[in-house]
């Protein structure tokens, strides 16, 4: 719960008046200033308080004849006070056991500071329960916001290569599936490129598969690093990548893969066992048909130059010579 101090909501300009003041002199303070009760003081410190019951038991005394007596008399003493800094629900059960409608609050140095009524804890207690509400919808905006962040972050790892940090086949379909109805829908090209590095069984057996998985880091960051910030990078399989390439057409995607194969290639990372000396990887490019798509076709195109790469000496980018690209047969 909220802690509501009455300092908070006391009234701290208390009206007062010494012990000797003349009753009629208190009467009329309390009349004049619409006065609903008078502090009495001596020598600073509160002897008792002055209500507007006091002066109607006065006045009643007066009326019958009896003697108007002293303010000492009239004045409720043995007066009941609260600390500034505690709390005011505390307040209100002082008032309940005493039954009383007001309370005196003082300071560290015991000093009147203020009077606090029934009506002022009420408005303590109302804050109180704002305040509490307040702080919970905060907790609840809070928490939401980490479920939100914790939800997003599963998401991503759902379609996260966890050794590669690149996205994985589930990312790869949901990417090429947008791709597709895009240029379904309005005819937009695009283009993908399958890597594959070269020899890379032979790198494995000579430097161990610890070694294999740094190379493959390398190069996925490497791609993820090379591509605009719109084209996007997956792990197709075991050493092998699937590049899209949105909006651009086979001769774009020929340019952004040897971009990727020059990048590779200039990472320079030792291969004995590979006939130039160090890790190089193979391309296929194919573009997409956009009179008829058909994403599975167009990979198996993307493959089938990969094959040629690899035929013609690998470390290389190849597409499908137009004639036999089945995706251009297709169309016609
Ligand atoms: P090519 O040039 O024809 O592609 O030859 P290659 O040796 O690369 O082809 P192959 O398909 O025979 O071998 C692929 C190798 O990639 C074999 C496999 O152990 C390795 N590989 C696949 N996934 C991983 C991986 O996550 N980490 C490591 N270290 N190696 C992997
Ligand atoms: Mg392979
Ligand atoms: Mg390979």
């Amino acid at each position: 719960m909220p802690h509501t101090p009455v300092r908070d909501f006391m009234t701290s300009e208390v009206a007062s008046v010494t012990i000797d003041t003349p009753l009629s002199e208190v009467a009329r303070k309390m009349r004049d200033e619409r006065l609903s009760c008078l502090l009495v003081m001596s020598d600073g410190t509160p002897q008792g308080i002055v209500t507007e019951r006091d002066l109607t038991r006065l006045a009643a005394n007066l009326l019958s004849g009896e003697a108007a007596g002293s303010l000492d008399d009239l004045m409720t003493s043995n007066l009941i006070t609260f600390h500034e800094d505690e709390d005011c629900d505390d307040a209100v059960g002082v008032l309940h056991k005493h039954r009383i409608r007001r309370l005196v609050v003082v300071n560290d140095e015991g000093k009147t500071c203020g009077l606090i009524t029934r009506a002022d804890l009420l408005k303590g207690h109302s804050c109180k329960i704002e305040r509490q509400r307040d702080g919970l919808e905060q907790r609840v905006r809070e928490r939401t916001k980490e479920l939100e962040a914790l939800n997003s972050k599963l998401t991503e790892l759902t379609i996260t290569d966890p050794l590669l940090g690149v996205g994985n086949r589930r990312a790869m379909d949901q990417a090429l599936e947008e791709l597709y109805e895009r240029t379904r829908r309005y005819k937009r090209p695009y283009s993908l490129a399958l890597v594959d590095v070269d020899h890379f069984k032979l790198y494995n057996d000579h430097y161990g598969h610890q070694k294999g998985d740094e190379v493959l880091i390398s190069i996925a960051t490497t791609i993820k690093n090379t591509i605009r910030v719109t084209d996007s990078v997956y792990r197709f399989g075991g050493e092998e990548f699937l590049v899209l390439f949105p909006e651009v057409g086979a001769q774009g995607g020929m340019m952004a893969a040897e971009h990727i194969r020059q990048a590779i290639e200039n990472l320079n990372i030792e291969h004995i066992h590979a006939r130039r000396g160090f890790v190089t990887s193979s391309f296929g490019v194919a573009e997409e048909n956009i009179k008829n798509p058909d994403q599975l076709h167009t990979i198996s195109v993307a493959d089938q130059a990969l094959y040629a790469a690899k035929e013609n000496g690998r470390n290389r980018v190849e597409k499908m010579p137009e004639a036999d690209s089945p995706a251009l047969k297709n169309a016609g």
